[in-house]
């Protein structure tokens, strides 16, 4: 789960971690209201959005020339004139697709004088099952590049679960970023408060870039991007509150509302598994004979019909599904259950395209005899492989 960068922030300062100043706003009028509360005489309107690469980012509605999602404004006036500009159009980044992300939503902060810009980042490594610190004095740009032809300047540093965030670990990211005297200081300080932050609030993945240093003298976290393990969302109910469905794909979302693992994919065959493992068999398979899923769904083990009718209209309302493999094994889901779903659904939603469906387990006669007797052109297979090849096939007539 993704939440905003204002979001991430005001959560980073509850564990002490400096941030500038800001405030969030859904309205132009917001966005003034904002920036009448903050000093000024610089403020800095940012995009809200669950991507990165805002500020070199473009807005589809304006022209090649005009500023990206991250503006610095010298004004009042100034910060009206850009929340205009970018509230409810389109910004498209290296991280949005050509699709781009609308905005919705904006954050209106302080200027910051930048003397340095630096990178932090922490996640879970799961070679050494250990959380890491990455940390690199190149901040601000794009740190894949950075590790890509400079890697030497990058630093990784893991801590023991065991033990604990100790104090050298602070002093190997204050060394990583070359710091001297209190800014050496405040950098220990900080990764400890980051790797509190990080444990405490069970995150997956946490990206400060740029973390700077203020002509003044202190670190800052100027940007910053948290993701949190789903699973543990239950623990944190004031964390999954900031979830923005907005910003998540609509198939997705309503998926997650009846359980339903599904992930959208570039393919044409909607695919309906049990089992995230024979999920990926079937997607496996599918691309074996020629073909691409459009999907990985895996319904569980549990399913009821409601479930499976949910799964199906999900895999249908992607429009580029030109037919739908359904493979199932009936252990705890009994194969009948699932044929009463598909028909149920089939029926629900009036399917134009072609349908395979491979059963095994228990019940799987009861099963098979419900979908013969559907009077639906459902097309059965008795293997895995007969899928694969029945689902291309009847793709490729259909076409
Ligand atoms: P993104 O990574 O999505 O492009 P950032 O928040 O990192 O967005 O902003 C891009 C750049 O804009 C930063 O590297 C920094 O140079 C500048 N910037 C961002 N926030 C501020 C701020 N509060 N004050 C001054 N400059 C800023
Ligand atoms: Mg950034």
């Amino acid at each position: 789960m993704n939440i905003h960068e204002y979001q991430a922030k005001e959560l980073l300062a509850k564990y002490g971690v400096g941030v500038p100043t800001g405030y969030a706003a859904l309205t132009v009028e917001e966005a003034v209201e904002a920036a009448k509360k903050l000093p000024g005489p610089l403020y800095v309107v940012k995009a809200q959005i669950h991507a990165g690469g805002r500020g070199k980012g473009k807005f589809k509605e304006l022209g090649p020339d005009a500023k990206g999602g991250v503006r610095l404004a010298k004004s009042i006036d100034d910060v009206k004139a850009d929340a205009e500009d970018m509230l409810g159009n389109t910004l498209v980044t290296v991280q949005t697709g050509d699709a781009g992300k609308q905005v919705n939503r904006l954050y209106v902060t302080d200027g910051v004088d930048i003397a340095e810009e630096y990178y932090l980042s922490m996640l879970v490594d799961r070679a050494t099952g250990r959380i890491a610190l990455i940390v690199s004095t190149e901040g601000g740009m794009d740190i894949e590049e950075v590790a890509h032809s400079t890697p030497e300047k990058i630093t990784t540093i893991t801590i023991d679960p065991a033990s604990g965030f100790q104090p050298h670990h602070g002093r190997a990211v204050a060394f990583a970023l070359k710091l001297q005297g209190d800014l050496n200081k405040q950098a220990q300080k900080l990764a400890k408060q980051l790797y509190e932050a990080f444990l405490a609030l069970d995150c997956e993945m946490l990206e400060i870039n740029p973390l700077v240093e203020t002509k003044d003298g202190n670190l800052l976290v100027l940007d910053t991007k948290m993701s949190f393990d789903g699973n543990a969302m239950f623990r944190h109910p004031d964390v999954a509150e900031l979830r923005d469905v907005t910003e998540e794909d609509p198939a997705e979302v309503e998926a997650s509302e009846y359980d339903l693992a599904y992930i959208k994919l570039d393919g044409n065959i909607g695919c309906m598994v049990n089992g995230a493992g024979l999920a990926m068999a079937t997607m496996d398979i599918i691309k074996l004979n020629g073909a691409f899923p459009a999907n990985f769904l895996d319904v569980g083990g549990g399913a009821t019909t409601e479930k499976v009718t949910a799964a199906f209209k999900i895999i249908l309302s992607d429009p580029a599904v030109e037919g739908i493999l359904v493979n199932i094994f009936g252990g705890i889901m009994k194969c009948d259950i699932i044929a009463d779903g598909i028909v149920a659904a089939a029926k629900e939603v009036n399917l134009q395209v072609p349908l395979v469906v491979r059963l095994e387990g228990t019940n799987v006669e009861k099963g098979k005899e419900i979908l013969a007797n559907s009077g639906l052109p459902i097309v059965p297979a008795d293997d895995l492989g007969d899928a694969a090849q029945k689902i291309v096939a009847e793709v490729k007539k259909a076409a």
